[in-house]
């Protein structure tokens, strides 16, 4: 690693336009590196494993918003229930209905972005269109009280080719608008568009996100040997 997390937190907030919100993906790295990027003035912090996240949650001021960025299972969800600020990739009914449920035994609401597919690969979760919308138009929804989906997530293909990145992007984008203009629930709020990682944030951002995960530009690349 060539510059400090402090660096780069501070260049990253110098370049991104102020209504794209930063979440520092801080999965796999020690407890030091994310109280340097607090330090640094950063309190949206994204992991990919809920047992990883609690324990940093117990650790870290309290001020900090943790945002659940990886795939979830439907039993772990009661382990962060009491604190998650934002859950990015929710990828079916039953797993709302399930953050439904633990939400309202912590007495909270908890917002939820819905994954749609964007990349080529088979590897990456997400909703297909069909199911995204079914999910949005389910009978049941409304009764979801204590869940509030604020919006989408997707992660492009994992390539050098903008033009794809381009193309991957903007469909998400066109989809969020046309849901935005259409959905009209209670506890349908769409305005984040969560979007764009260390490689493609700048095309993201140009095809209009609105919440930027990033990495490795901040903390390094990660070792997953443990
Ligand atoms: C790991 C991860 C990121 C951040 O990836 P970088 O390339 O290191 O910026 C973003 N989003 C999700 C869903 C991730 O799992």
């Amino acid at each position: 690693m060539t510059n400090s997390i402090t660096t780069n937190i501070a260049t990253f907030k110098k370049q991104i336009p102020e209504q794209v919100t930063l979440v520092a993906v801080s999965k796999t790295k020690p407890i030091e590196d994310l109280q340097e990027a607090y330090s640094a003035g950063q309190r949206i912090f994204g992991e990919n494993k809920i047992q990883e996240m609690a324990e940093k949650w117990e650790k870290l001021p309290k001020d900090i918003e943790w945002h659940m960025i990886g795939h979830v299972q439907t039993n772990k969800v009661k382990y962060m229930a009491p604190f998650v600020h934002l859950i990015h990739a929710v990828d079916s009914f039953r797993l709302l209905n399930e953050i439904n449920k633990q939400a309202l035994k912590n007495n909270r609401i908890i917002h939820c972005l819905l994954q749609l597919k964007i990349a080529e690969e088979d590897s990456k979760f997400g909703l297909s269109l069909r199911d995204l919308t079914s999910i949005l138009k389910h009978p049941e929804l409304s009764d979801l009280k204590n869940v509030m989906i604020t919006g989408f997530m997707g992660m492009a293909t994992f390539t050098s080719n903008e033009n794809q990145l381009k193309n991957e992007f903007s469909y998400l984008k066109e989809q969020f608008s046309i849901f935005k203009k259409e959905i009209d629930q209670p506890n349908v709020q769409l305005n984040t568009l969560s979007m764009g990682m260390s490689g493609d944030y700048s095309i993201a951002i140009s095809c209009g996100s609105t919440m930027i995960r990033v990495g490795s530009a901040i903390f390094g690349a990660r070792n997953y040997r443990k």
